[in-house]
């Protein structure tokens, strides 16, 4: 009898260390392989949302993430295309409290819940690539074939979870299109040192530069004085108007409105660029011996940009859903139907909202009449602070009458 594991885990990024993490702390037999060696980088904006430490307290991970190479973020700044800003606190600023996001880089980041899951007693293989899914007659996924040390194995487990990311082998084995342009963004991202002008307390910056639009440009502050400096766009629009990131990161940069905060900054090592599946595709999760999760199921919300809290919150319930499916000893695919429910509970509503969100973003006028409002009004600021927080709030921006009454708040 081959070996057999209860979940074979591709992908140690953020979403397959997560669920990796808790399968092991459940005492599952888990074997967790990635084509690289950590720690290794991976290109992104390096914000840590609300939503990520609420997944870091429950691995146990956020002070380590603290005394590591984060900065809290309590808040965001929006510019509009005509130049008005307006900064957006998550709540009140208070150190005594949990901080409600961070900025850390992805190399310490991923490293911190990559051995999160070794420590919690998951076997790690790195070095080593899945080159494609095994099935059994049935046509049900039994495992992986791996390619490690030069060698071609046949890895086995009860269910396989695909977390290999933007570009997934596991995805593409079982017939999913990864990348349809209306449904996936290209982005850019720098580092940077020297950049002035941050606000207090780490807040993050979306600016919507008028000749960058639909894409928005975006300024974080990191510790010890770095920055993560960026840009994305749809990949529909890239293609039909033939954008060239790079030259219009540049042109971001030089732009009158953020060019004095670059007179004395330098970039550190290269403009790298990846790409984003956005949670408005839909798609299955699951099926016959697999689960999907993070980037390999396409979760990435629509509007910001965030992915990672949704490749760690979709890993946590994979796991969660594994663990019910070992103990019923239930493997078919009507039973994982449980964990596509859940994701789509959990996310659905602002994959709605942060699609709808998106298309606003397209109107010009509307980005720069909501934003203007907002820095006039202590009101309209309060309220869109509160739309984060709430997705009931959130949904206020579908509704014609949220404009209208914009237009007369003091
Ligand atoms: C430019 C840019 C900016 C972004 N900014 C932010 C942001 O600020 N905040 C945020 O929350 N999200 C952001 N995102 C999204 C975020 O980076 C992803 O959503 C997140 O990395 C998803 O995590 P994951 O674990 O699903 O996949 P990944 O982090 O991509 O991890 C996948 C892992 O699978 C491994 N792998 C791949 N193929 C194989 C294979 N065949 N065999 C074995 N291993 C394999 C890889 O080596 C990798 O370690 C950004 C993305 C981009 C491109």
């Amino acid at each position: 009898m081959p070996e057999m594991y209860d979940a074979l885990v591709v992908g140690a990024g953020p979403g397959g260390a997560t669920t990796a993490a808790f399968l092991a702390r459940a005492g599952r037999r888990v074997l967790l392989v990635d084509k690289e060696t950590f720690p290794r980088d991976k290109v992104c904006g390096d914000a840590l949302s609300g939503k990520t430490a609420d997944v870091l307290r429950r691995l146990g991970l956020v002070d380590a993430v603290r005394s590591g190479a984060a900065i809290s973020s309590w808040g965001i700044v929006f510019s509009g295309p005509y130049g008005a800003q307006v900064s957006i606190p998550f709540g009140t600023y208070d150190p005594a409290k949990d901080e409600p996001g961070f900025v850390m880089a992805r190399l310490p980041f991923d490293d911190l819940v990559f051995n999160a899951a070794k420590d919690a007693g998951a076997e790690v293989w790195e070095d080593a690539q899945v080159t494609g899914l095994l099935r059994d007659d049935t046509g049900r996924v039994t495992g992986a074939t791996v390619k490690r040390n030069g060698e071609t194995a046949d890895v086995h487990a009860k269910i396989v979870v695909g977390a290999d990311g933007a570009y997934s082998v596991v995805a593409k084995d079982l017939g999913f299109e990864q990348l349809d342009e209306r449904h996936y963004c290209g982005g850019l991202r720098a580092y940077y040192e020297g950049v002035t002008g941050f606000e207090d307390h780490g807040f993050i910056e979306l600016h919507f530069v008028s000749e960058a639009i639909p894409g928005y440009f975006w300024i974080f502050p990191m510790a010890n004085g770095g920055a993560n400096v960026g840009i994305g766009m749809l990949s529909q629009d890239i293609k039909k108007k033939d954008i060239k990131l790079k030259p219009l990161l540049d042109f971001c940069i030089d732009h009158p409105r953020f060019k004095d905060r670059f007179t004395n900054a330098t970039r550190v090592g290269k403009v790298q660029g990846w790409g984003l599946p956005l949670g408005s595709k839909g798609r299955p999760l699951s099926g016959d011996g697999w689960l999907l999760v993070g980037d390999a199921g396409s979760l990435i919300d629509p509007f910001s940009g965030e992915g990672i809290g949704n490749a760690m919150i979709s890993g946590e319930m994979a796991a969660n859903w594994i663990g019910k499916a070992l103990d019923a000893d239930d493997f078919s695919p009507s039973f994982f139907k449980g964990y596509d429910a859940d994701v789509l509970a959990y996310l659905g509503t602002e994959f709605r909202l942060s699609r709808m969100m998106q298309q606003l973003g397209r109107w010009k006028w509307l980005l720069n009449f909501v934003i203007d409002r907002a820095s006039k009004s202590k009101t309209v600021a309060a309220a869109i602070s509160a739309m984060f927080a709430d997705e009931n709030e959130r949904a206020k921006f579908a509704n014609p009458l949220f404009y209208l009454k914009l237009a007369f708040a003091k």
